[in-house]
């Protein structure tokens, strides 16, 4: 009988009577259970979380910011537990699993310093005018499967610090470090504040047109993001998308291949490439290809794909059944068409486990599925570019505008090149470094608002102004 893990509503641990298998992706083992929730448990978790916004809208900043650091701590001490568990729910590697759960500790602790002051615009003779902000009032935080935690604390700890109470829906697929977590902390925040649930997909939609519910926060595909939007807009529900993308990473020819081949490998197979803002498209300067498409090629073949409990691997296997069939369907279009592969492709994956082999392809065209679309796995188009005008081109020819990177020797001319990308994030000379204080978040199609810093924090207020005539007191 695998472990069964509870959720959390409102202070308490607690069953809903069905429950759901997760799976490791290692080897498609059953290792925990959790509640398959319907709307009577939404409903519960929805009035908790409503009951306590009564009191925690007028908390002081000084306990919100008690409540998160305790969170903060908490997961911190439990990290070696709980990296584990994530491994083997998610499929990361240990030290990437690490690095996410001690990522969202450090997240936690900074978010918490976050406040939003009130803003005087105008005190004269006549008028004092004040902006402050108000909190939305219940959140519902809908959660994707490759950073459970990191998405779970993004929208959890902003939420709080906001004064907003939150009702926190992980992703079916990687539940249970989440439920653990909410073990850990539920008498570590006010009952309500912070309620869990579980439940398949069709969870999601009884949030989005919940009529309590007054926001959502959601981290996932565009596909349901735009259901979402559409859910959201019968009650006209404040919401915030952090959608998919089709990074470009573009190499200019004065970046030494020695220096950059491997920082370019990791910026598209860090979690097996399922990270919103890896690297998915890579464009290489014609004169430095040939070199440095076989320096990335050399390196992928020193990297260990296996279970990411075991020690030395680098890529572990793909989330879930339906993404590995998904990524095994771009990889066969691909060969079908006859392009070139400088390592995968050719190997059949078999035994259990839903292993991709490390895939690189040789210069793709622009309209090969595996280009345009977002591959979410270990496999990473290179293509040779000509001109910047050209590159650039080609790297803004998408709906998506998440993220990006230029590769250069000269970094100034890096920013020049960054300015005229579409995206909300870019970065010149390093890769996927997020500050809890700047906003992230998508252009186009890869998003709607933003997460982190005050930019992050505000979408979970009203602004409310409070204009007093000093000259016209009716007394
Ligand atoms: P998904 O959209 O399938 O699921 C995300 C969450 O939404 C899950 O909790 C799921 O149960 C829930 N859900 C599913 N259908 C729903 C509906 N109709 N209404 C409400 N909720 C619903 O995404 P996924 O496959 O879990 O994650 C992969 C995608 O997430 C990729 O496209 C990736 O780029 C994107 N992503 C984006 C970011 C970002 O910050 N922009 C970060 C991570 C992942």
């Amino acid at each position: 009988m695998p472990k069964q893990y509870k959720n959390l509503i409102n202070g308490e641990m607690v069953e809903s009577g069905e429950w759901l298998d997760v799976v490791n992706p290692a080897n498609e083992q059953v290792i925990g259970q959790v509640p398959a929730c319907g709307k009577d448990d939404l409903d519960r978790a929805v009035a908790a979380a409503r009951t306590a916004f009564k009191t925690w809208k007028n908390s002081s900043f000084e306990e919100r910011q008690a409540a998160c650091m305790a969170i903060s701590a908490t997961i911190k001490e439990n990290a070696d537990e709980l990296f584990r568990l994530l491994t083997s729910e998610q499929g990361k590697p240990h030290d990437q699993a690490k690095g996410e759960i001690y990522g969202a500790a450090g997240l936690a602790a900074a978010q918490s310093t976050l406040k939003l002051d009130d803003v005087i615009v105008e005190d004269s003779d006549t008028r004092f005018h004040r902006t402050r902000r108000v909190p939305v009032g219940v959140v519902g935080g809908i959660v994707p499967w490759n950073f459970p935690i990191m998405m779970g604390i993004q929208k959890i700890v902003p939420a709080l610090m906001s004064g907003c109470t939150i009702v926190l829906k992980p992703s079916p697929f990687t539940p249970l470090t989440t439920l653990r977590i909410a073990e850990l902390i539920a008498d570590k925040v006010p009952p309500g504040t912070v309620n869990i649930i579980t439940g398949e997909d069709s969870l999601g939609p009884l949030i989005t047109s919940h009529p309590d519910i007054d926001k959502i926060t959601f981290t996932g595909s565009t596909a349901t993001g735009k259901k979402i939007m559409e859910g959201a807009s019968a009650d006209l529900k404040r919401i915030t998308l952090e959608l998919g993308g089709n990074d470009a990473s573009i190499v200019l020819p004065d970046a030494d291949p020695k220096k950059v081949a491997e920082q370019l490998f990791w910026s598209s197979f860090t979690n097996a490439g399922q990270i919103c803002v890896a690297a998915k498209r890579i464009y290489i300067h014609e004169d430095i290809y040939d070199e440095l498409s076989q320096a990335i090629a050399d390196y992928a073949k020193t990297v260990k794909v296996g279970d990411g409990s075991e020690q030395g691997t680098g890529v572990g296997p793909i989330q879930n059944k339906k993404q590995y069939e998904r990524v095994l369907e771009l990889i066969q279009d691909a060969k079908d068409n006859g392009y070139k592969f400088l390592t995968g492709g050719d190997k059949d994956p078999s035994g259990s486990g839903y292993y991709v082999p490390i895939t690189i392809l040789d210069n793709p065209p622009e309209d090969a599925r595996i280009v345009a679309e977002e591959q979410f796995g270990p496999v990473m188009p290179l293509m040779k570019f000509s001109t910047e005008e050209e590159v650039i081109q080609r790297a803004n020819n998408s709906d998506y505008g998440l993220a990006g990177a230029v590769w250069t020797g000269n970094p100034d001319k890096g920013v020049e090149i960054a300015e005229q990308l579409e995206t909300g994030t870019v970065w010149i000379n390093e890769y996927l470094h997020l500050s809890p204080f700047a906003p992230f978040g998508g252009h186009k199609q890869s998003g709607f608002g933003s997460e982190y810093g005050l930019d992050g924090l505000k979408e979970f207020t009203y602004a409310q102004v409070i204009s007093v005539r000093k000259d016209n007191v009716p007394a």
